[in-house]
């Protein structure tokens, strides 16, 4: 079982998404568990303010520290060997490999920024690693800690149906992405505004061999 610890002010932007189909189910049979810590808990001061102007001056608002680091530290309480991930845009790329990798790893704390991001030295003080999901800029890393709590819980057993959907266990890493061989289903002949589309024929000829030779090619 691995438990994500998310840290961030708007769970409410990823709840729905962590408890449908799959994951949902994953967490029902206690092969996942998702714990949210909103920094506003954890902030002092009347107002429990979490943001603040940016040293230096620039644009818009930063997440200050200490509320940060309180709500990390109620996630990592007394536990060893817990991994954190800082998201960030000049992050290192998310993909399938780091996703394989912390699938081992039984809590993982994720810190989600908004604003103008999150005070750097959050970063530097839980020794979190700096992740990018992609390379373009969200307002937000709730969908980063969504993507990562998705791709990464598919890793971990019991979570999809059959060991053999996990296109990576299949050895197909690929620089651009993970290898996806073009699928189909019912109905065999579908008909769209006037057109026939055909499932390719070998699909259905129940010649396993030609069939993963197929896939094969179709990968590229
Ligand atoms: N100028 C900031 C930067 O480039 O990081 C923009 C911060 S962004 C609006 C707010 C937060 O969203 C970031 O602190 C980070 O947590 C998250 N975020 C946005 N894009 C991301 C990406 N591609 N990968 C990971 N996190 C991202």
């Amino acid at each position: 079982m691995i438990h994500f610890h998310i840290i961030t002010l708007f769970p409410e932007a990823i709840e729905p998404y962590l408890s449908a189909s799959i994951l949902g189910r994953a967490r029902e049979k206690k092969r996942i568990k998702v714990s949210y810590y909103d920094p506003k808990e954890f902030a002092v001061g009347k107002h429990r303010r979490v943001d603040q102007r940016p040293y230096g001056g620039g644009p818009g608002m930063v997440l200050e520290p200490n509320a940060m680091l309180r709500a990390a530290e109620k996630a990592i309480g007394r536990k060893k060997g817990v991994e954190t991930i800082f998201f960030s845009t000049d992050g290192k790329q998310f993909d399938e490999r780091m996703a394989k990798r912390l699938s081992r790893k039984r809590d993982i704390v994720l810190i989600a920024g908004r604003y103008e991001g999150v005070d750097a030295r959050v970063r530097k003080i839980l020794k979190a690693k700096k992740v990018s999901i992609g390379p373009y800029v969200l307002t937000g890393g709730e969908l980063p800690a969504a993507i990562l709590v998705d791709a990464v819980s598919r890793f971990v057993d019991g979570v999809l149906g059959k060991a053999s959907s996990l296109e990576s266990s299949r050895g197909t890493y690929r620089l651009a992405g993970v290898a996806s061989p073009e699928v189909y289903t019912r109905p065999e002949v579908l008909r769209w505004k006037g057109k026939a589309y055909r499932v390719p024929k070998v699909l259905l000829t129940g010649d396993h061999k030609r069939i993963d030779e197929w896939k094969t090619k179709r990968r590229g």
